[in-house]
């Protein structure tokens, strides 16, 4: 006999009407015991997990990472070994913006992964950039801030963007970056992930080495102007999103092919830049990029909720063959990511099937909320009762190294050619070709005349200045000339029209 489709409540009970409440008479009151009805109201009341303070709007698929060459001299790690397939999930967002907002917003753009390996999850939690706007995580939370909302009018507010820019030089070279074309990428299927962070890698030998991963898109680059992204912002919020999840489904599969760049240990102390200052690169021509694999997308979320949004990400996954580095900022995220998935989540986020290792897991931890199953007893270690014990000869795979001196809150040591300014500048003079400049300068020039302030506006104009002489010449003269066009009289101090940034940005 076929299966009866009937509808249930939550406990598995038969329900007698998917239309009706419980009342005294067809037009009388409706009742208490009508416990079918209160669920439905309750439960949808709790459907939404708390949005993810940065990186709220986001999409995301799954995919292999194929291994297409032999990388067992930097690291051991079993993901990054000849011919290895390990399965993989990617989420892409936007930084700001909230879980309703525009994907095509100028913004970094998120570029998460989990490799579910033999060793465990390994997380990735990059950028489509390869720098950062600051470099110590005492600046994030206000960072953000600045992104995000107004406590007056709930407005986004570019003056407050610039003003923490401005007060902040060593946000220039990202600043730049996100001015120009690489800050509205068409799709996130033609934009590159970068760890951004510089990472730690052990061969089997124990050797270390320092890492920046590249992955680099198979489809090439491609952007938006300022122009066609303020379109399909208003054509279809939700474009970078649906073009990967139709790719997918078309078997249109994007991939990015993974490069390194790999320093010798003992490189970084004299290196002429801190190679783990976040708001710098590593020129190409210092450490060239070294093949690993390939990373495809073929397969679809079934459950965007369970899938994507309560995907957890942590730089604190990291699997033997690769540790951390004195990255401040990668420090301060291995702390706040998780805290971030407690939070919002809950205690048992990884027991998720999303978030769960595709290995057994043997670890110690038990109850709390919703955690639908403890290991059982032994529940301590040590113990002679036949529990999980460690593995002492893991102590090889730990990526450690010896820092020294006292306790301080002090900026980074500079090193020789470390300043704020001097790899923005590059980025201006020997990358951009004249119409990547000239695009540059009209989304500076935009995004200025959009509700900043004097002395903001000054600073603004030293800023790029201080990135290129002539880019701030050009940036300078082009606000003026716009202001006096618009109202001889009046300047951006005395304008009252202060839009809203998000329209713009
Ligand atoms: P290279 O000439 O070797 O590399 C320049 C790189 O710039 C390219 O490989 C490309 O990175 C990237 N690029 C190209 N067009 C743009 C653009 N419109 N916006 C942003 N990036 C772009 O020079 P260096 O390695 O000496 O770096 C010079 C500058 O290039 C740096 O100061 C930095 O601003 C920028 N850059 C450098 C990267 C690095 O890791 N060295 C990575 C990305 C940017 P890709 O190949 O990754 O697409």
């Amino acid at each position: 006999m076929a299966e009866q489709n009937f509808t249930t409540d939550d406990a598995g009970i038969p329900v007698v009407s998917d239309e009706h409440s419980l009342t005294v008479g067809p037009d009388g009151p409706i009742l208490l015991q009508d416990h079918y009805l209160i669920e439905k109201m309750a439960q949808f009341n709790r459907e939404r997990v708390a949005e993810r303070q940065p990186h709220a709007k986001g999409g995301g698929a799954f995919g292999r990472f194929e291994v297409t060459n032999d990388v067992s001299a930097y690291t051991k790690a079993d993901l990054f070994q000849p011919g290895k397939k390990t399965e993989m999930l990617i989420r892409f967002s936007t930084v700001a913006g909230e879980r309703g907002s525009p994907d095509t917003w100028r913004d970094p753009r998120g570029f998460a992964i989990k490799f579910y390996t033999d060793q465990g999850n390994y997380d990735m939690v990059g950028n489509n950039t390869p720098v950062f706007f600051m470099r110590d995580p005492m600046k994030f939370q206000d960072f953000i801030r600045s992104q995000k909302r107004r406590a007056d009018n709930n407005l986004r507010d570019h003056d407050m963007q610039w003003d923490f820019w401005t007060l902040s030089p060593e946000s220039a070279h990202q600043v730049t970056w996100l001015m120009g074309d690489r800050g509205i990428p068409r799709t996130w299927r033609h934009m590159n992930g970068y760890s951004s962070h510089t990472y730690m890698w052990v061969n089997a030998g124990g050797e270390k080495f320092w890492v920046k991963y590249h992955f680099i898109t198979d489809q090439g680059i491609e952007f938006f102007t300022q122009h066609e992204a303020d379109q399909m912002a208003s054509m279809d919020t939700d474009y970078h999103t649906r073009d990967l999840w139709e790719h997918i489904e078309a078997g249109k599969y994007p991939s990015w092919t993974l490069k390194m760049q790999i320093m010798p240990f003992a490189d970084a102390d004299d290196y002429r830049f801190n190679p783990f200052d976040l708001t710098k690169v590593w020129p190409h021509r210092d450490y060239p990029l070294i093949e690993v694999g390939r990373m495809t997308l073929d397969r679809n979320p079934t459950d965007y909720h369970c899938e994507i949004e309560q995907a957890a990400f942590e730089p604190s996954n990291l699997v033997p063959g690769i540790g951390t580095s004195p990255d401040k900022m990668l420090v301060g995220r291995l702390f706040s990511y998780p805290d971030a998935h407690r939070y919002r989540i809950g205690a048992n986020y990884k027991e998720l099937p999303v978030n769960a290792p595709h290995v057994p897991v043997q670890s110690y931890s038990k109850d709390g909320n919703l955690r639908h199953k403890n290991p059982g007893d032994p529940v301590y270690v040590p113990n002679s009762k036949g529990g999980p014990h460690a593995d002492p000869s893991q102590v090889g795979a730990t990526a450690t190294w010896h820092p020294n001196g006292d306790m301080v809150r002090a900026a980074n040591t500079l090193h020789a050619e470390d300043d704020d300014w001097g790899q923005a500048g590059t980025l201006v003079r020997e990358v951009l070709d004249d119409d990547g400049r000239a695009r540059l300068v009209d989304n500076i020039v935009g995004h200025l005349l959009n509700g900043v302030t004097e002395p903001v506006l000054a600073r603004a104009f030293e800023y790029w200045h201080n990135v290129d002489a002539d880019l701030g010449k050009r940036v300078q003269d082009g606000v003026r000339a716009k202001q006096k066009e618009k109202d001889p009289k009046t300047d951006s101090q005395s304008n009252p029209a202060r839009r809203s940034a998000q329209d713009k940005a």
